[in-house]
This record gives C-alpha cells, structure tokens and sequence, in this order.
C-alpha cells in the first residue's frame, strides 16, 4: 500500500516538475520578446524618420523664407533700375549684374526646394508605413501577452491543484517511505521508483533476478533494483 501512494506521490512529482518546466519555458516560447524587440525598433526608425522630416521642413520653409527676400530684392532693383531714377550707365551695369546674380541664386534654391519637398514627401510616406507596422506589431504584442498570461495561469492552477493532492498523499505516507524516496529522487531525476513489467525494471530495462522476485509480493518490503539500484513496486 505504501509503495503504491510512493508510486502515485513519484507520478504528481514529475507531473509538477512537467508543469514547472513549462511554466519556465513558456516566456520564451511565446515570442512576447521578440514582439517587444521588433516594435522597438520600429519605434526607433519612427522616431528617427520624424526628426528629420521635422528638420527637413523647417530647411524648406528657410529656403522658401530666402526665396521670398531674393525676388523683393529683385523687384526693388527693378524698380530702381526702370524707374528712370538712375541714369549711369555703370550704375545700371552693376545692377544688372547684381540682378543676375540673384536669378542664378534664385534658380539654384528652387532646385533645392524641390528636392526638400520631394525628400519631406517620401518620409510622410515611409512613416505612414511605419505607424501602420508599429500599430500591428502592438496588437500583435498584446494578443501574444494575453495568450501567456492565459497560459501561465492555467500551468499555476494546475500546480496549485496537483500540490493538494500532494500534500493530502504525503499525509498518507509513513515518514520512513518519504525520506527513503525524497533520497533517491533527488538521485535519479525525481524517478526513485521503478515498475516491474514482466519482471524488467521499468528504470534500467534489466531482468529482476529471482531470489528478489519473491520479495516484490511481500507489500511491507523494500525491494531495489540490482543493477540501478531504483526502489521496485509491482502494481496490479
Ligand atoms: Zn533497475
């Protein structure tokens, strides 16, 4: 009979030990942190891109600031000029000078304006992207949170569960029966019993001999393998 609650005491053991394993590995399991590690990095590149569509637009409204000064400056040389206020012919040529200068300075910024405007354009574009990603990998995120907490909750009730019945079969047992297992579970990786099947040790898969055969029926008996030295119970 003891034997027997031994026996049922090993299997809620390695079932417990199972579950616990379980619960160590399930984290890991879960692709929760790679979730975590993918976002962040899309976080990031967001905030990466963001400053430098805010740096690209403050540049553009600059360039278009310069471009608004260079044509009134423009105007007020034509004004001069054509305006029959000035009649040196050198005069005129410097100014004329200066007025070209301006057209090619003008010519020049419109470019880079254009390219500024292009560049601002296909940021708003890859950050739209970016933020679509970044919303599915948080939804992807939570879903995969809840499903772990879902799924160590049940592991930890079933632990729960399990350490009754434990304790209640404990409770059952002869002090002398514990320790002798306690001893050697914790040398035979929580399996210190093994089952005779067809007279093999269910632990080594080696033939009981017979003058210990005989010991198997006597319940009140402790009985160990010979060869991996595994307490034996015979069940029915
Ligand atoms: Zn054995």
């Amino acid at each position: 009979m003891q034997l027997k609650l031994l026996w049922e005491l090993q299997e809620l053991d390695l079932s417990i030990k199972g579950l616990q394993l379980k619960i160590e590995e399930a984290p890991g399991l879960s692709g929760v942190q790679e979730v975590k590690e993918d976002l962040e990095n899309l976080e990031n590149n967001y905030a990466e891109k963001e400053n430098r569509l805010k740096s690209a637009r403050k540049e553009l409204k600059q360039m278009e600031f310069e471009e608004q000064s260079i044509v009134e400056t423009s105007n007020e040389l034509k004004d001069n000029m054509y305006g029959g206020k000035v009649s040196n012919v050198k005069e005129l040529e410097q100014m004329q000078r200066r007025l070209d200068n301006l057209a090619d300075n003008k010519k020049q910024l419109e470019e880079k304006i254009i390219n500024s405007m292009e560049l601002i354009e296909s940021l708003e574009e890859e950050l739209g992207e970016l933020g679509e990603k970044i919303s599915r990998a948080r939804e992807d995120l939570e879903i995969k949170e809840k499903q772990l907490a879902d799924e160590l909750d049940q592991y930890n009730r079933e632990v729960e569960r399990l350490q009754v019945q434990r304790d209640e079969l404990t409770e059952k047992l002869d002090q002398k029966y514990l320790e002798k297992y306690l001893l050697l579970a914790q040398k035979y990786q929580g399996k210190a019993l093994a089952r005779v099947v067809d007279e093999i040790c269910g632990g080594c898969r080696v033939f009981i001999s017979s003058a210990q055969r005989g010991h198997l029926y006597n319940p009140s008996s402790m009985v160990y393998c010979e060869n991996c030295g595994r307490l034996l119970v015979k069940l029915d």
